[in-house]
């Protein structure tokens, strides 16, 4: 066991690898069709990290804390053989927990596979049950049903499931109860996600943020909701149950209450670059370390410095920067006033 921790406290716990950067959608708040077209170069092969690097590289972060991985991408079940890498990894000794993120358009077809080589939970994103919307949202490439057969094999192949929701002003606000309502029914958690700036081509603003304030107002015109204790420390959705104690959903609100003091995920991208935070505009190469034939030590080493130095926690400062906005705003007002 080791006791790494970075300038805040905050230990190594979870590494979420991404195993592709391709995928069959193109929602607009992640992968935009103008952005992502035809003739974007997504990575050659020879430049994503293969099993047996993604093997090794699980094996020293566990060495250094790490318990649960999660699955992503990209369109994560786009990778070839996939369950072949979860169920190397299931056995890794120190591995906890697997999980997957996927938008479910293959789900159907590997959540047998997926569940048999070692994976416990699927994280399932579906931002409306209006197929238009559905649309809209995706870029013109998934069909609502697609992804709800696969949520039903995935809880038949005896997965945990959890649905995701980026809820957008003006875009799918208007499904929050829907979905809420039908997810409840199912007895799956829903999980809604207040829309980020992540990445660079999205456009974000903060007007089209649906507050998670906003969002828990909504579900309760059809229920009220008691808030719940975590599962975990930094678990990073809050949780709320029903008032007839008959299911729960989730915010994760990472733009109107932030959650960085407990932020214990490291990131690895497709090509082995090591990210200590969703936002980060740098990383670390560690697929250079790979390949120049450096041993597991010298990578475990490497890795605890940039763990060690981490001082990261945008969403809190960018939160901090929109209060002290709002406040000199207010001081302006008043001036006007008096
Ligand atoms: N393709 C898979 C999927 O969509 O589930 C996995 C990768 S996707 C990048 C992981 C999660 O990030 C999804 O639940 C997606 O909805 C969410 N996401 C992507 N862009 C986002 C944004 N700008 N704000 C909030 N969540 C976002
Ligand atoms: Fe693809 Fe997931 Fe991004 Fe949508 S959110 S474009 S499904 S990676
Ligand atoms: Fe962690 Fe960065 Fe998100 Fe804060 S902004 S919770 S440090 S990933």
């Amino acid at each position: 066991m080791t006791n790494l921790q970075d300038q805040y406290q905050r230990p190594l716990r979870d590494l979420r690898i991404s195993v592709t950067d391709r995928c069959n959608f193109r929602c607009r708040y992640c992968m935009p069709a103008e952005v992502f077209g035809p003739d974007y170069a997504f990575l050659p092969s020879a430049k994503i990290l293969s099993f047996d690097e993604i093997e090794r590289l699980v094996t020293i972060f566990v060495s250094l804390g790490v318990k649960k991985i999660r699955i992503t991408g990209g369109e994560p079940l786009l990778r070839r053989d996939l369950p072949t890498l979860i169920e190397r990894i299931h056995q890794i000794e120190g591995v906890e927990d697997i999980a997957l993120t996927t938008n479910g358009t293959l789900l159907k077809k590997y959540a047998e596979p997926l569940a048999k080589a070692g994976l416990s939970r699927v994280s399932v994103s579906l931002d409306s049950l209006d197929n238009e919307r559905f649309f809209e949202m995706n870029g013109q490439r998934g069909k609502v049903s697609t992804v709800l057969e696969g949520i039903e094999k995935a809880a038949e192949a005896g997965l945990q499931v959890k649905i995701n929701m980026v809820v957008q002003k003006g875009q799918n606000d208007q499904d929050i109860v829907a979905m809420a309502r039908f997810f409840k029914e199912k007895q799956h958690i829903l999980r809604f996600i207040e829309y980020m700036d992540v990445g660079n081509s999205n456009g974000w603003r903060l007007d089209d943020v649906v507050s998670k304030r906003e969002i828990l107002d909504q579900v309760q015109q059809f229920s009220s909701l008691q808030a719940i204790a975590p599962n975990y420390k930094g678990e990073v959705a809050t949780r709320y149950q029903y008032q007839d104690k008959q299911g729960e959903i989730g915010v994760i609100s990472s733009v109107t209450d932030s959650f960085c003091s407990t932020c214990s995920r490291a990131r690895l991208s497709a090509e082995g670059t090591l990210y200590t935070c969703l936002f980060a505009t740098a990383g670390t190469d560690l697929r250079e370390l790979l390949r120049t034939g450096q041993d597991d030590a010298m990578i475990r080493q490497h890795i605890a410095h940039v763990w060690g130095d981490r001082t990261d926690r945008y969403s809190d400062e960018r939160n901090e920067q929109t209060r002290a906005k709002r406040q000199s705003v207010k001081i302006e007002m008043s001036h006007i006033g008096g």
